[in-house]
């Protein structure tokens, strides 16, 4: 028989959002706080993220969430600790006419949360981002707070402050199987059986497989996301603004990165998953090259690019592409965050605060209610106006 060990919260997996979870439940207070993890810190989802935190979405939570977080991003190091690698570019969204009303309505809800959005001219972008061209754009906004981070110093950084807080990691420790036994519940894995009162499922894409042992199926589905990153003969720099391209059927979007690359990804369903541990990294000839022409179209100094590398990582997305964070209905005391449809990293900061002020019985700061699980029942689900894709 394995042996036992205790726990007050346990957090199944160790992304940036269950150390988030962990870093903030130890922060106000809770004891005792575990995470298992059956990998490395930071090497499911997390791990192929691009990182970019923007706040351009149609439902209001998202931008609210978005807007808190970069503010935790622009100062972590004063507020969590370390450094996330933070580099500030701002967000250029470029737009055709039939979008005008919409972006301009999340422009005004970007700013009653604080996130300095504002429309320019092409001549106002072509100083900020100079390899564009907007012939065939109608509407180009900016939100100047944006920017993206490295995803494996900022999950790093949140699982050291939970350490530094007395939080417990057990890495290469897969959980096998939950048992729920009234307020208890006994956590499997190869090493121990955790007991625990309260129960916290981060597994990101491999959430489905935890669901089953508590007999719980989570309304997700798993998708590829596949990213390029391309290079040119003259410099791009670390700065320039992210670019999110509304006028490419993909909604395509491309951040610099380190070494003068330029990382680029697409926002639109992505192809099935039907086994997350089948997933390769493969991306096809037929994408590079259609991506290729989207990006030689908005930059002709691309027309030559080379590619430099490729890489495939998981989407799990809810119907409605919103995350559901909150208890597991009718199963007291264990909570669930999940389904993050490629917005987790950016909403991760205030996600984590969130969850941690709810299951400790207290009001969230940013609200959550309405990512509960129970909206698929209800019909309030979170429906974003521009369709299916990441920019909800
Ligand atoms: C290619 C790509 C690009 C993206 N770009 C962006 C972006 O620019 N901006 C943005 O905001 N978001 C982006 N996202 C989305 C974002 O990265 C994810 O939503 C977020 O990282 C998910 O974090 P997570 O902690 O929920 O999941 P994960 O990082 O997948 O973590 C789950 C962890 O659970 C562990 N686990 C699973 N099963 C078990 C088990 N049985 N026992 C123990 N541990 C277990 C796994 O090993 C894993 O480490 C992107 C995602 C991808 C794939």
């Amino acid at each position: 028989m394995n042996q036992k060990q205790t726990a007050d919260y346990i957090i199944i997996g160790g992304g940036i959002i269950g150390c988030s979870i962990a870093y903030n439940l130890a922060n106000q207070g809770a004891k005792n706080v575990v995470i298992l993890e059956k990998g490395e810190i930071c090497s499911g989802g997390t791990s192929k993220s691009c990182a970019i935190s923007r706040s351009h979405y149609s439902i209001e939570a998202n931008v609210h969430h978005a807007v808190e977080s970069v503010k935790i991003f622009e100062n972590f190091d004063q507020i969590i600790g370390g450094d996330p690698g933070f580099t500030c570019t701002g967000q250029i969204v470029l737009g055709p006419e039939k979008h005008r009303p919409l972006m301009e309505s999340v422009f005004s809800t970007q700013n009653k949360y604080g996130s300095e959005t504002q429309i320019l001219t092409p001549a106002e972008a072509g100083k900020l981002h100079p390899l564009l061209q907007f012939e065939d754009v109608d509407v180009i906004g900016f939100e100047s707070r944006s920017g993206y981070c490295d995803p494996y110093l900022t999950t790093s950084a949140y699982a050291q402050r939970a350490k530094d807080l007395g939080v417990t990691i057990f890495t290469d420790t897969p959980v096998n199987g939950i048992r729920i036994n009234g307020s208890n519940k006994i956590i499997e894995t190869p090493q121990f059986d955790f007991e625990t009162p309260v129960l916290i499922l981060a597994a990101g894409p491999w959430t489905h497989s935890l669901g089953k042992m508590i007999e719980v199926e989570f309304p997700y589905e798993i998708r590829k996301h596949k990213v390029l990153t391309l290079k040119i003969d003259q410099p791009y720099e670390k700065d320039w603004p992210i670019v999110k391209d509304l006028l490419t059927p993909e909604k395509i979007y491309f951040r610099p990165d380190s070494g003068g690359v330029v990382l680029v990804g697409t926002g639109d369903q992505g192809d099935a998953v039907t086994y997350i541990d089948e997933m390769t990294d493969e991306v096809e000839m037929e994408h590079i090259e259609r991506i290729g022409k989207r990006m030689a179209n908005r930059m002709p100094d691309f027309a030559d690019a080379k590619l430099v590398r490729s890489w495939t990582g998981p989407y799990d997305i809810p119907p409605d592409w919103n995350p559901i964070i909150g208890p597991v209905p009718d199963l007291e005391g264990v909570h669930v965050a999940v389904g993050f449809s490629g917005h987790g990293f950016k909403l991760a900061p205030t996600v984590g605060e969130s969850l941690a002020q709810q299951v400790l019985g207290n009001e969230p700061r940013v609200p959550i209610q309405m990512y509960d699980m129970t909206r698929f029942e209800t019909g309030k689900t979170l429906n974003g106006a521009y369709g299916i894709g990441t920019f909800a």
